[in-house]
């Protein structure tokens, strides 16, 4: 590697790696890696995976791909030998800003288990220039600008694949850029992501602003551009339609070129529509085999079988359904496949809970999914009861054969043997290497459950990851917190399910005990990371609310050396990376039923914290895991809150009349001290949501989750039994590996 990295630094710069600067490292590191992946094998079959998603989070790829190749190690050496932390260069790397949240990091968690295991499987996205956003503090508020990735020598390689994409009245040709996906010590996959030559970010004005209609300079600039008014949805089903037209494009051009008999293009592919955002590939590759002299029946029956879909959510609200206008404006050619479609499910079956064209001339694109694919999958088993039992229940009926569960997974070389080399190394020196091949190994750390020594390397490593959170967010935000008081972590989407709500009320809570002289043990240090949808009012009013929180607490002498709060800005993989291996409380508060699965659960747990959590999602499996003596749940069940919504049962009203200590805590969001820092009518609009609505509900579970927490804070004051709850949820996370998934997937669905 010096060597190399020698003649790349002379051939580029005419420098010498001591005298390169970091971004001059890096980008020879870049081109070294790049070459080193060209070289690699392709991960080869007769069945390839297409991947289909709207999000692809895949972070900064550096240091993974070196570690996959298996260069990090020496890579960081020769850099040492310079003066130089390849950590340091690392931070020149632009994120790619491809993904919102669980669903996007699931993605690339599976890009990279895919090709470890040497399956043959390709990503297929699109190249959004400028991300979700990147998000700012102004006066305690989020604001959204753009956030440009693509820098002249980044890891997309433009390739020579266009395709012409229709629409209404006007056709765009595609351009095919790959990103390499290296199996860790396997061969190598793609992510192939499509964009447009005519894509014009000097059209972004005003922080995220731009013109919604001009389809061929906008189309590939945002993911999920505002949908809160008609533009922005037609916006929307133009981007799924470029993302699945092209997949569905590539997917036949590749079957040719290796001439497959596409009348059985089932036996050679396998295609995962991840979430509905792509759902519209099966009338897609319906239209497409059609012209290529299908009939109808043997078009739907040949992508029946190829096509699998994931479901990732059950809140109503985030099941896709397009107006039938909207489709007829953008892509009327579709159309008539749809209706045919409907017209073979109406023909079937009589109960208008199934149908695909609802009597408001909605298209329900799951609808699509589960009828004209060969499975469906939720994403924990919790998530999977429920779809079987309720919210898709008239489909099981039908197609009990179709559903199954995948329970997530993340990779373990990015979220602990990258992101946390000082506890990796540890745990490789303890137990040996076999748990980066199988993570099953980790449960061998349990023989080691009662040995002082090793709970007190444990916590000497959780020590010194809180010591380099404490100089990152100094270095970063300015703010200075005590890396002895307890890292209390929620990141993740700032929305009303996940509950931030009911953890500022907690931060009220002690706000007003360290007022009265009740003074914690220890210090208690808050960190929150959350992005709010642009459009979603009462998510940045929870913001806003922890912003006022945060500065309230700056600045009382009183409170602070006790209580703090830290708001992350623009929370992402990269800060994730910093956050989790500093984490003693991993706060997973959902609702329960509503977080089909939550995946920073599982990171957090690899990496040594214990989780506060109802029992919803992954979280019922952690606890199965690690047992009762490892877990601090609290909250009804998912049962009773199904039933309070079916019964309409609820009455957050009701709650607060009647209990003093909940009044005070929700009150203090209006109060003088509060409106002196914030925005009243946003301060106010929360208040009232959370009294007349609280359609999640916090108001049930906050006191329990305030005795729960206060429990979990006094016990983390035996150190010994704390070290050792910890180490038992290390030992237990290798059932998340995503390689565990991916063989699953594997097993059941696609059978590469
Ligand atoms: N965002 C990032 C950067 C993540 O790494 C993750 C978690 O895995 C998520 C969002 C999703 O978090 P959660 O599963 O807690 O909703």
């Amino acid at each position: 590697m010096e060597q190399l990295l020698q003649e790349m630094l002379q051939k580029n710069y005419g420098k010498n790696i001591q005298d390169a600067s970091n971004e001059e490292i890096y980008t020879a590191l870049l081109e070294i890696t790049k070459e080193k992946m060209a070289g690699m094998k392709r991960n080869e079959g007769s069945k390839k995976l297409y991947y289909i998603s709207a999000e692809f989070l895949i972070g900064k790829l550096l240091s993974n791909n070196l570690i996959n190749l298996g260069l990090f190690d020496e890579t960081r050496e020769v850099l040492k030998r310079y003066d130089k932390e390849i950590t340091e260069i690392e931070e020149v790397e632009p994120e790619p800003s491809l993904g919102n949240g669980g669903l996007g990091r699931l993605a690339a968690c599976f890009l990279d288990s895919i090709a470890t295991l040497g399956l043959p499987g390709d990503g297929v996205g699109l190249n959004y220039h400028d991300g979700l956003f990147r998000q700012t503090f102004v006066d305690n508020k989020q604001r959204e600008e753009k956030n440009p990735w693509i820098t002249d020598q980044s890891w997309l390689t433009k390739t020579e694949r266009h395709f012409e994409v229709p629409f209404q009245n006007f056709t765009l040709t595609s351009t095919m850029y790959d990103i390499d996906v290296p199996g860790y010590q396997n061969g190598c996959n793609k992510l192939h992501l499509f964009d447009l030559d005519t894509v014009d970010e000097s059209i972004i004005h005003d922080g995220i602003q731009f013109n919604k209609e001009d389809i061929r300079k906008n189309l590939t600039l945002f993911l999920y551009p505002d949908d809160s008014d008609e533009a922005g949805q037609l916006l929307r089903i133009y981007q799924q339609y470029f993302m699945v037209s092209n997949a569905a494009q590539l997917i036949l051009a590749e079957a040719e070129e290796k001439g497959y008999d596409l009348y059985h293009l089932y036996d050679h592919v396998a295609i995962q529509i991840n979430d509905t955002h792509p759902t519209m590939v099966i009338p897609e590759l319906i239209r497409l085999l059609m012209q290529r002299g299908f009939n109808m029946d043997t078009a739907v029956d040949v992508v029946r079988k190829t096509c699998a879909y994931t479901n990732h959510t059950i809140l109503a609200e985030a099941l896709e359904k397009w107006p039938v206008s909207y489709l007829e404006k953008v892509v009327p050619h579709l159309m008539p496949i749809i209706r045919d479609l409907d017209a073979r499910v109406k023909r079937d079956f009589h109960d208008e809970r199934v149908y695909i064209i609802d009597g408001q001339n909605r298209v329900h694109m799951a609808h699509i999914d589960i009828h004209f694919g060969y499975a469906v999958n939720g994403v924990a088993a919790l998530h999977t009861e429920i779809l079987k039992e309720s919210e898709l229940k008239p489909f099981y009926d039908i197609y009990p054969e179709k559903f199954n569960n995948k329970t997530n997974g993340i990779t373990f070389r990015r979220w602990l043997v990258h992101c946390n080399h000082r506890l990796s190394d540890y745990l490789t020196g303890l137990i040996g290497p076999e748990f980066m091949e199988d993570a099953s190994n980790l449960e061998k750390l349990l023989a080691y459950k009662d040995d002082e020594n090793v709970l007190a390397d444990l916590k000497t490593i959780k020590k010194e990851a809180k010591a380099e959170l404490k100089k990152y967010l100094m270095q970063t935000q300015g703010v200075e917190i005590d890396e002895n008081s307890i890292f209390d972590i929620q990141i993740k989407r700032l929305h009303e399910y996940k509950r931030q709500q009911m953890n500022a009320l907690y931060a009220i809570y002690k706000y007003k005990e360290i007022k009265k002289g009740n003074l914690p043990k220890r210090p208690i240090t808050m960190i929150f990371g959350a992005k709010a949808a642009p459009a979603y009012t009462i998510a940045k009013d929870i913001i806003h609310l922890l912003l006022c929180l945060q500065k309230l607490i700056e600045n009382d002498p009183a409170v602070r050396p006790y209580l703090r709060i830290v708001m992350v800005e623009n929370y992402n993989v990269t800060k994730a990376e910093k956050l989790i291996p500093a984490c003693d409380i991993s706060e997973q508060i959902s609702l329960a039923s509503k977080e089909a699965s939550g995946t920073g659960n599982m990171k957090f747990m690899l990496n040594g914290a214990v989780t506060l959590g109802t029992e919803d999602g992954a979280n019922v499996e952690i606890h199965e895991l690690v047992g009762d003596d490892n877990i601090y749940i609290f909250g009804a069940k998912s049962e009773e809150v199904i039933r309070l919504y079916d019964t309409n049962g609820y009455n957050s009203g009701k709650i607060y009349d009647g209990d003093a200590m909940i009044e005070e805590l929700v009150d203090f969001i209006i109060s003088k001290d509060l409106i002196r820092i914030g925005d009243p009518v946003s301060l106010a609009r929360l208040y009232k949501e959370l009294v007349s609505k609280d359609w999640f509900m916090t108001l049930l579970d906050v006191k329990e989750y305030i005795e729960t927490k206060e429990r979990m804070l006094a016990d983390y004051e035996d150190e010994l039994s704390w070290e050792r709850k910890a180490l038992v949820n290390i030992a237990k996370a290798g059932f998340f590996s995503s390689d565990r998934t991916i063989r699953e997937y594997n097993d059941d669905i696609w059978r590469l």
